[in-house]
Parts: C-alpha cells; structure tokens; sequence
C-alpha cells in the first residue's frame, strides 16, 4: 500500500480530521482549531453532547464543526427517572426542537461503552441503565457513551489544542483519571478499562505521611497524594487553601507520576485538566515537569501542559463522541477477552 493511501485509511478508520491550521496562540482562538465537518453534509445539522456528572448536567448542541451553538447545566437529580427526564428536556432544549444528527455522552464509570450500559459510582440510583438504547429509541439518531476520562481525552485531541499521536490526558479531580489517545483512537486496555493512573505507586514527599491513603485501599497511590479528596486528607484543607510549601509536594509528587507514565507509554503530550490542576496553575504543571525531567534520563520528556478547555473538557469530548465518524468508534472494538 502506498504511504498516502495507508494515510487516508487510517484517517478514515480513527475519524481523524485534517490538521488544523496553526496558530502561535492558540487559547486565545480556539476557533482556528475547530476541524472542519466529519460528515459532509453535516454543515446544517445539530449535534448533542452530555457531560452527565454526580452533581451536575451539562448538555449543549454544536454545528458540524462542533461550535457551541446553546448549552444548559442543570443539577443532577438523585432520581434515574428524574435524571433522564431532566436530559432529554435539555437535550429538547439545545437542539431547537431539531432531531440531532449524533449524540455523545461523558459519564463516570464503570460502564460498557459497547452496549452503551452505564453504572456511574457516583450516582447510586443509576446501575445498568441502558443508556445508548434509551437515547437512541427516543431521538432517533447515534448514540455513544464514554467514561468521562476517555471523552476529556477526545476533547482535547478535537478541541484543545495541537492533534498529538500520542496523547495523555489527566485529570486531578476529586479523584485522579485518564485516558490515552493514538492516532484519536482511544487505548482501551484489559476489559475495555482506561488507564488508571492514579492507582500507581510513586517516590513521594509528604511531611504526612501516616495519612496517606487512597480509596482503592492502597496506601501509596498517587491519587492519594494529588487528588483533591487525597489533599485534604493529608493537609486537612482543600487544594485551594494549601500553603507553598504543600503546593510544592503535590508538584513533586506529581512529578513522579509523569515520570513513571512518561516512561511507560511515551506520549508526546500530556495534559492536565480537572479542579486541582486548575487551581495549582501553570506552577503545579512547571513544578512537576521539573521533577519529571530531572528524573527521566534515557526518555524523551513529553511536552506537558494545561487543559485549555478548563472545566469543559468532557463536555467538549462528548461532543467529540457525537461528531466523529461511526469507522472511529468501530476501530477502537477489541475482543476483550477474560486473560
Ligand atoms: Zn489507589
């Protein structure tokens, strides 16, 4: 096979679309990286994204380029009946009283993205809800669903900035997630799992170090040590009231994970999203990319940086789901056996 035509089909295959055009400062016009439409004939057309939270909703419609065209947040009820009520209304809402032309959802895990089943951890009264089947008998149109992680990861590769082959995106919540991007295809790993990466064990620094503890039961997680539940375990105070001297051991200890997933899968870029890594600023990211590269020697440092997209990552990356190809979502089916 040719190179340019083994180029076409793996851009047909991952849903890749052509390189936006450059631009020096890209979070100040974000328009300049809005790729153009998937679908050819999808410049009119309305397309749907759910960012389904544990606290909130947050729905918004786009054009064929994923331009924000309406967006409404609402709470989330505790109720499944009621929550679902309460998307299609704002999903009625966003779309104009138009059919949508592909929807894409982002939503805590565990689900089964396959099936479109979800069991979000964090919404008790939502387990094994058919999520894709609803959606798709009720609109009449695709319907996709990710964990949230997974969809950041879409959001930033489409929406975020530069098209990385290799791309990792973290986010420094309440928790710690992630989710890894090749070529835009999504890397699923043993049973369709996304990387957990802050299940790792690091190097760390902690002037606390009896309370680290990580809620997978581990006592030496990284999500312990930079998560914001983890923060306010060990210094007993929210991310955003610690003193220099903590922001500079999450940095440290942050700076090892990176190390440790750097040297693990090699991404050219690694972005950090998500409330903690907001608050920390770009210190948090030039503090850990210090240690990082201090202690990455024979392996090429990945460029690291901040979401631009702050806290509409997932949402971006729900619209994502709905606007790429069907040939994306299908290349990324693995047979994922029991071994
Ligand atoms: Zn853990």
């Amino acid at each position: 096979m040719a190179p340019s035509q083994k180029v076409e089909l793996v851009n047909e295959v991952c849903g890749k679309i052509p390189q936006a055009r450059q631009t020096s400062r890209p979070q100040e016009n974000l328009q300049l990286m809005i790729p153009p439409p998937i679908h050819p004939h999808s410049a009119t057309a309305v397309y749907v994204g759910l960012d389904v939270g544990g606290s909130k909703l947050l729905v918004a419609s786009a054009d064929g380029q994923g331009r924000i065209l309406k967006r409404v947040q609402e709470d989330t009820p505790r109720e499944l009946a009621a929550g679902l009520l309460a998307l299609n209304r704002m999903i009625h809402s966003v779309a104009g009283g138009l059919r949508p032309a592909g929807m894409g959802a982002a939503i805590g895990g565990p689900l089964d993205w396959q099936r479109g089943v979800v069991s979000p951890l964090h919404q008790p009264e939502w387990r094994d809800v058919e999520l894709k089947k609803l959606m798709e008998s009720r609109w009449n149109c695709p319907f996709s669903v990710d964990v949230d992680t997974n969809a950041a990861a879409l959001g930033e590769y489409y929406f975020g900035g530069e098209r990385a082959a290799r791309l990792l995106y973290l986010t420094l919540s309440t928790g710690m997630g992630g989710g890894f991007l090749v070529d835009g295809c999504i890397y699923r790993g043993k049973q369709g799992g996304h990387p957990e990466v802050g299940h790792q064990s690091v190097n760390f620094q902690c002037q606390y170090p009896d309370r680290i503890s990580c809620a997978c039961g581990a006592a030496d997680c990284l999500e312990a040590l930079v998560s914001g539940n983890g923060i306010r375990r060990i210094y007993g105070k929210p991310a955003e009231q610690l003193n220099p001297a903590a922001w500079l051991e999450v940095a440290y200890n942050l700076g090892q994970g990176l190390r440790n997933l750097a040297a693990v899968y090699l991404p050219d870029v690694i972005v950090l999203g998500g409330g903690v890594s907001i608050g920390g600023g770009q210190s948090l990211i030039d503090g850990a990319t210090a240690v990082m590269r201090q202690h990455l020697r024979i392996i090429p440092s990945p460029l690291v940086r901040l979401s631009r997209l702050g806290y509409d990552t997932a949402l971006m990356g729900a619209l994502a789901l709905a606007l790429r190809s069907p040939a994306a979502a299908m290349a990324e089916k693995k047979d994922f056996g029991t071994h």
